[in-house]
């Protein structure tokens, strides 16, 4: 979707992935095929282009670090270094005075004991690194469970990070009114725009569908946009910033997560928006100025998952349905293939 939107600027893509038959290489005018760790794969590519940017997070950190001492990677390495690291995410919140869950990292089952009696039950633990869509994640419903769950997150081979950052960390339990995100544009002159607030519902930890606009109060929708621009700029951010948040039954903000990259929770913005997030990516990544972000439709998006793909009949008849495919292969249960907007018109 990102090769796509730059393609409309007139601009050719480059994807370097790991895979084979990649959905982006459908649609991008050279893929590398190489690891993200092959240094003269790397080099090669940064020679044959512009700017680098990332539309997936768990490109190592050190990637584009490598990437930036060849060429512009756009966003720095840094704020991919932050956002791939729960513990360093909730320290980066905490310092800008954004409020996060209460939480503890922990490198051991002891740590976790001790942690657990602090936060309380129930709690959730997670790797502080490579999770996703509630992998690497256990929740903890009575001190009981606390060996079961440090098992489940791979805890036997736990130790630190080279950097000193803990193995995982540990959340009180968020008994949230519903989740919200915001996704943030900055471009290199510093304007930051940002899209509606999304309210998201969760199915098994991974997102099903997102509602716009989010059905809460919009002064608790200002805070959470206030956090996501407020991010950006303290990250000195070229590019997306997507932060997912919980509104607690209070009205409390809290941030869960950031990612520097195009958000499932913004594929919406494709058939609601004035501008979507891969265009207005596109024009941050590439220098130009942003876009009018404005939404001019109320929509819901619902994820296209596993075998929801093949029941797309549905849709087919209403006007006010866009379907978008990934063009995966193979449908697994869990798999992301695609994803429809509603207009409600
Ligand atoms: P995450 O990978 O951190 O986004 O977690 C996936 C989903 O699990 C979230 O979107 C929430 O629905 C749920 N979840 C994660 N952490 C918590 C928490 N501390 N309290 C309540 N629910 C949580």
């Amino acid at each position: 979707m990102l090769a796509l939107a730059a393609a409309q600027f007139g601009y050719r893509t480059h994807v370097l992935c790991p895979e084979t038959d990649s959905p982006a290489s459908h649609v991008a005018t050279i893929t590398t095929q190489a690891d993200y760790t092959d240094e003269n794969a790397l080099a090669a590519f940064a020679a044959a282009v512009d700017v680098v940017t990332y539309e997936f997070e768990n490109v190592p950190a050190s990637t584009a670090a490598f990437l930036e001492k060849h060429t512009v990677v756009r966003p720095s390495w840094r704020a991919l270094e932050i956002a791939q690291d729960r513990a360093k995410e909730k320290t980066f919140f905490a310092e800008i005075g954004v409020g996060t869950p209460p939480w503890r990292g922990l490198n051991t089952e002891d740590d976790l004991r001790k942690a657990v009696g602090e936060l309380g039950c129930p709690c959730v633990l997670k790797t502080a690194r490579l999770g996703y869509d509630g992998k690497g994640q256990a929740k903890i419903y009575k001190p009981d469970d606390i060996a079961d769950a440090w098992k489940a997150i791979g805890g036997a081979k736990a130790k630190p990070h080279a950097d000193g950052g803990p193995f995982a960390v540990l959340e009180g339990f968020v008994n949230f009114r519903c989740e919200v995100s915001v996704i943030v544009a900055r471009g290199v002159d510093g304007v930051v725009q940002a899209f509606d607030a999304t309210e998201n519902i969760h199915t098994n930890h991974i997102l099903d569908r997102s509602i716009v606009p989010a059905r809460i109060p919009s002064s608790m929708l200002f805070s959470a946009v206030a956090a996501a621009g407020l991010a950006a700029t303290k990250l000195d951010l070229v590019g997306l910033l997507a932060v997912e948040f919980f509104i607690t039954k209070n009205g409390d903000v809290l941030a869960n997560e950031m990612a520097p990259r195009p958000h499932n929770s913004g594929h919406w913005t494709m058939d609601a928006c004035e501008t979507d997030q891969f265009q207005q990516m596109v024009r941050a990544v590439a220098g130009l100025p942003l876009a009018d972000p404005a939404r001019f439709a109320d929509v819901e998006m619902k994820n296209l998952i596993g075998d929801d793909v093949n029941g797309l009949d549905q849709y087919h008849g209403n006007p006010h349905a866009h379907v978008h495919l990934y063009g995966k292969r193979e449908a697994r249960p869990g798999r992301k293939m695609g994803h429809v907007n509603i207009l409600k018109r």
